[in-house]
């Protein structure tokens, strides 16, 4: 959870965009409603901790397709009821 810039206030994270494989930028709207600031953040890999020996990156079809329902993928996955 972030907080306002602003007032200081927690912000609620309301959405967020997939800017690269390691990048999604979040969209923050401050909950003091006096305030409601909207704000991003960006939120990225920064380095791997685990320690083991260099490992290659898995290929692309390694979760087959076919592994999880549509739902889990594009924009379908924003409009799970809760
Ligand atoms: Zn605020």
């Amino acid at each position: 959870m972030f907080i306002c810039p602003i007032c200081g206030a927690h912000a609620r994270t309301r959405t967020s965009r997939r800017l690269s494989e390691l990048t999604i930028r979040q969209y923050h709207q401050c909950q003091n409603l006096e305030c409601s600031e909207t704000f991003t953040t960006l939120n990225s890999v920064e380095k791997l901790v685990t320690k083991r020996g260099r490992r290659e990156p898995l290929p692309p079809d390694f979760i087959p397709k076919d592994a999880f329902p549509v739902s889990h993928y594009g924009r379908d996955q924003l409009n799970l009821s809760l």
